[in-house]
């Protein structure tokens, strides 16, 4: 089995508009700026993995928008291949509006757009290259159908699959996620998985022992500034984080699967990735932005000193 990664989920267009103040119902206000980005857990994490050298197979869908080619662009610029990252006719991309005021406060809406429309079957239409994959990347920005049939199908496979249950989606079914091989929630996302607190890490680690003793082979709690949290058979081993001065924390959480996922089909070894994961995380955090903020291979070892 090669270091193939394969990614199936999703991409959106931020559109960050920086304005003043809200405006109010019915009133129409001129706003001092507006940016473009790529984003979406899927592509993050593709991307992520893709500017570390990895080889990502990305599995998504676009709207037939003039966002569309763009993304797909963007995909291969970065090495991804982007073979399965296809068109929906009649339907807008995913985009996330977002609106900044001055005191750094947003306020974001989600329209997920194609990505809806990422179903059980355009997996099994992928399956074949996504067979040449040794690890699959999933997370809930695509319908819960396809995350669960890609579960089975990879289970099935003997392919192993690292779940980010991110955003924390309330209906998921946890018993239909159990076969994943990593479940690496934040601690928000462990706490509505589980039911249970995870606000310190002795929390996080009963909360990520329940699930191991559902079935998960191995949870991974990312913990923020405090690192990481690997729990499986055998005592909790925890990753510290790599000191430094946040500037944008958004996207911590793709960077540091992405890393992991690039690290761990190489060396098989899950704690050394954990610790490349969260030193490529902290390096992102160091810029605003998310994708634009992922170091390519030069950049990190450059950080890396
Ligand atoms: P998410 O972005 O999904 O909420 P976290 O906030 O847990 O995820 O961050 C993911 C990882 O990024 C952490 O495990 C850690 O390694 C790194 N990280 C996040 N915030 C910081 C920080 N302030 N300083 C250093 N590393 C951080």
């Amino acid at each position: 089995m090669g270091a193939r990664i394969g990614v199936v989920g999703s991409n959106m267009v931020d559109l960050i508009t920086y304005t003043d103040r809200m405006p109010a119902a019915g009133e129409t206000l001129a706003a001092p700026s507006f940016a473009m980005g790529p984003g979406g857990k899927g592509a993050n994490q593709a991307v992520a993995a893709a500017k570390l050298g990895g080889d990502v197979l990305l599995v998504s869908r676009v709207g037939d928008d003039l966002f569309g080619g763009n993304t797909i662009k963007n995909f291969q610029d970065v090495g991804i291949d982007a073979r399965h990252v296809l068109a929906v006719p009649g339907t807008p991309s995913g985009v996330a509006p977002i609106f900044v005021e001055p005191s750094g406060e947003n306020r974001i809406l989600i329209i997920k757009g194609a990505n809806d429309h990422l179903l059980p079957a355009d997996v099994d239409a992928s399956a074949e290259d996504l067979r040449t994959c040794s690890l699959i990347l999933l997370q809930l920005e695509i319908p819960l159908e396809t995350v669960y049939h890609t579960i089975a199908w990879a289970a099935r496979e003997g392919i192993e699959v690292l779940l980010n249950p991110a955003p924390a989606v309330p209906e998921l079914d946890v018993s239909r996620i159990l076969a994943s091989t990593f479940v690496v929630p934040n601690q928000t996302e462990l706490t509505i998985l589980t039911g249970m607190p995870a606000e310190t890490p002795a929390q996080a680690e009963a909360a990520a022992r329940s699930l191991v003793d559902r079935g998960v082979k191995t949870v991974i709690v990312t913990l923020g500034a405090d690192g990481a949290l690997l729990v499986s058979d055998g005592p909790a081993v925890h990753v510290p984080s790599i000191k430094v001065k946040p500037h944008d924390t958004s996207g911590a959480g793709d960077a540091f699967i992405g890393a992991f996922a690039q690290h761990y089909v190489k060396s098989h070894d899950v704690a050394a990735a954990m610790a490349w994961g969260a030193r490529y995380a902290a390096d992102s955090i160091t810029r605003p932005g998310t994708q634009s903020a992922f170091a390519d291979a030069e950049a990190f070892a450059h950080f890396c000193g």
